[in-house]
This record gives structure tokens, C-alpha cells and sequence, in this order.
């Protein structure tokens, strides 16, 4: 689709600013901008190169890239003093409701900008010219105050880089799409069992290497098939949603949680030992069991089993995966909801002072 950007100005005080006009860039250089937005590999990494593109043009002074997916909405701004100012335009012209949908991506300083600090944080909307770029898996605007006027070259210079940034941005989500499907299990969203092997894999020798401890707590869900019977198979296929879902919650970002088979999870804990580990899995436990899953106006209760185990001092991955599985099957022996090994509370008795003091 192609960009509205031209035709979709929000300010032409723009183009009549002509105090101080821009030179026109060098062919060879503007060929050489393109060449390498369209070696990025990320999102980050695209805009950077667009934002130095657009400084070495127009020597901006605010250019902000926002770019909506679903409800996600990232934000990439030079230089951030501008932040709450253009937040709040944001929110207006995306139609926001939750701001926690609102991420930043790496900034980028201005150091003259950043001097100014108190002086800077609001700008003139009469100044700001704004670009659109609506493709069907996202919608992203672009932000722009230059210190420069702006002439016709400028438009299809600015053009130029903008279609590059499109397709350099929409081939990096197929990519992302592509890579997702080999990896990531459609129904919970957490890696698959093959992902998760790879991850494994990586977390270990990245264990070994540095000389970091891991962990990894595996847990089934119990009676699961009673509650296939009781409510049906979907209303099963959303408790393994909200299951999953509340777990990735209560772990750390590098963390890695994987669907390992049916109702059967595994997550990986780099530089976690064992006892932090089966604390973790504990308040896991907990939460899963406390959460009330609503359902067509019913509310399902799951519990589930852990195990836990470290790597040690051994490098044995399918030792790791197994130890874990056992301790798993010992939960469920021992009763379900719980987690094994379980957690010895230090807490020394009379017994024990007494030895101490004899
Ligand atoms: P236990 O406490 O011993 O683990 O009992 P359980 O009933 O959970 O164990 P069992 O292995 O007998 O049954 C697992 C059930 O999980 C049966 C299967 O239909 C269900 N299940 C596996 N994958 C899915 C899925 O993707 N969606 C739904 N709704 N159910 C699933
Ligand atoms: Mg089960
Ligand atoms: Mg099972």
C-alpha cells in the first residue's frame, strides 16, 4: 500500500518556513541510507538509521516513529525531552484507551537537546509535520520539527526514505511472522517443545561458559481431563491459555517458558539455583491455584504439580529435563498442587541449639 505521507500533512507551515533552507542531499549518500535500512534486521535498528538519515536531511529538531500492532503501540523519539508532549498526541491520534500498551524503543540523544532540558519539553503543533504509513499488519505515523525549511526536493527525499522504512519494516514482521510459527505454540503462545529444545540448548552452554547456575521447573496440570469432561473441551483451551499466560507473568523477562506437551509446561531459569527456583514455582503453584477462571459464567479452579531441578555441576541436558520430570511425577504422587523437591523451611530447633552448644 503505498504511503498517504505526502498527502496526509498535518501542518504546510512546514514548507513555508523558508529561513534557512537544507541543501540537497547527495545522491550517494541517500542511496547509501537506503542500502543499509534495508540490511536492519530489527525494528530498533531500522529506525535508527532512519532517524540519521533524517537528522543528516532536514537536521530535525524532534522526529518521533510510532508504530502500531494490535493493541501495541511502540514508540521510537529523538530526543526523549519531548516525551509527555508527544505521549499525549500519541494518545489522541492512535485513540489509546491503556497506556501500559505504550512501549518505548532505544532512544536516541541530541546532547544540545538534552542541555535544554527544562526549556524544550513542550513543542508548537503548528511546527510538527506528520507522515502516515498504513499496511495491513501495522499502522505507524511518523513525527517530525526540523530546524531547516523544506523544499520540493526534500518532500521526495523524505518520501524516498519513508517507502524504504515501509518495506524494510513489513519484511521484518513476515520474518518475525515465519520465525514465530516454526516457534511459538498458536494456542498458549509459549515456545513449542522444538523451540524450546534449541533455547535449552543455548541456556546451558551459556550456563557453562559463564559459570552460572540454572534451573528449570516443569509442571502438569492436574485432573485436567476433568475438567475437559466438566466444561468442555474450549473452556480446557482457555484455562491453558489464562494458565500460561499467568505464569509468563510471574517470571523474569529472561526467563522461557515452553508448552511441552498437552497441559504439560517447562520453563527455563538462567542463572537461578535450585532453592530460588522451587521458591518461584511455589508462588506459581499458589497463584494457579487461588486464580478463579471464568468461563461462560462459571468459574474453573486448576491446580498443578512441579518439579524442579538444576544443571549442578553436569552439563547432561536430557539429565536436567529428566530429573525435572521425576520430580514432577513425585508431585503428583504426593497429592498434586505442590512441588517437589519441596521447600525445607530453615528454622533451627531446640535439638539442633543444643548440639550447636555442646
Ligand atoms: P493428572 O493430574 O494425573 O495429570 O491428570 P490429568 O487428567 O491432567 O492427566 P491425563 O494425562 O489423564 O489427561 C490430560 C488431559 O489433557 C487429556 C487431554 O485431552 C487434555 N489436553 C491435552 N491437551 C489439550 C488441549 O490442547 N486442550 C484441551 N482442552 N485439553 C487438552
Ligand atoms: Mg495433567
Ligand atoms: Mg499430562
Amino acid at each position: 500500500m503505498p504511503i498517504n505521507a505526502l498527502s496526509n500533512r498535518i501542518s504546510t507551515v512546514f514548507s513555508t518556513m523558508l529561513k534557512s533552507v537544507g541543501k540537497q542531499m547527495d545522491h550517494r549518500r541517500l542511496t547509501n541510507y537506503i542500502i543499509t535500512i534495508n540490511q536492519k534486521e530489527s525494528t530498533e535498528e531500522i529506525l535508527s538509521e532512519l532517524s540519521h538519515c533524517l537528522k543528516d536531511i532536514l537536521n530535525y529538531r524532534l522526529f518521533a516513529f510510532v508504530i502500531q500492532q494490535k493493541s501495541n503501540v511502540n514508540i521510537w523519539l529523538d530526543p526523549r525531552i519531548y516525551k509527555q508532549s508527544l505521549e499525549e498526541l500519541v494518545i489522541k491520534d492512535f485513540n489509546i484507551k491503556d497506556r501500559t500498551n505504550i512501549n518505548y524503543l532505544n532512544y536516541t540523544f541530541s546532547p544540545e537537546e538534552t542541555e535544554n532540558k527544562e526549556e524544550e519539553k513542550k513543542f508548537s503543533m503548528e511546527n510538527l509535520s506528520s507522515y502516515e504509513i498504513n499496511e495491513d499488519d501495522y499502522f505507524a505515523r511518523v513525527y517530525m520539527i526540523t530546524k531547516k525549511g523544506m523544499l520540493d526536493f526534500h518532500d521526495d527525499e523524505i518520501d524516498m526514505i519513508l517507502r524504504t522504512t515501509q518495506t524494510a519494516i513489513s519484511r521484518q514482521i513476515d520474518m518475525k511472522k515465519l520465525s514465530d510459527a516454526a516457534s511459538i505454540d498458536p494456542l498458549t503462545q509459549c515456545y513449542n517443545r522444538r523451540e524450546f529444545e534449541t533455547q535449552l540448548k543455548r541456556s546451558v552452554s551459556n550456563a557453562l561458559r559463564h559459570k552460572k547456575e540454572l534451573s528449570v521447573f516443569m509442571f502438569d496440570l492436574d485432573h485436567f481431563k476433568n475438567i475437559n469432561d466438566t466444561y468442555g473441551h474450549q473452556a480446557g483451551d482457555l484455562v491453558l491459555q489464562r494458565v500460561s499466560a499467568l505464569v509468563r507473568d510471574d517470571m523474569r523477562t529472561g526467563d522461557i517458558l515452553a508448552r511441552y506437551g498437552g497441559e504439560e509446561f517447562i520453563a527455563i531459569l538462567p542463572e537461578t539455583n535450585k532453592q530460588k527456583a522451587m521458591e518461584l514455582a511455589n508462588r506459581i503453584r499458589g497463584d494457579i491455584a487461588s486464580r478463579r477462571i471464568k468461563v461462560d459464567g462459571e468459574e474453573i479452579r486448576v491446580t498443578a504439580s512441579f518439579g524442579v531441578a538444576d544443571l549442578g555441576r553436569s552439563s547432561d541436558i536430557n539429565k536436567l529435563v529428566h530429573d525435572a520430570d521425576a520430580m514432577m511425577y513425585k508431585a503428583k504422587l504426593n497429592g498434586r498442587n505442590t512441588v517437589m523437591p519441596g521447600l525445607i523451611k530453615v528454622c533451627p530447633s531446640v535439638d539442633s541449639k543444643q548440639k550447636v552448644k555442646s
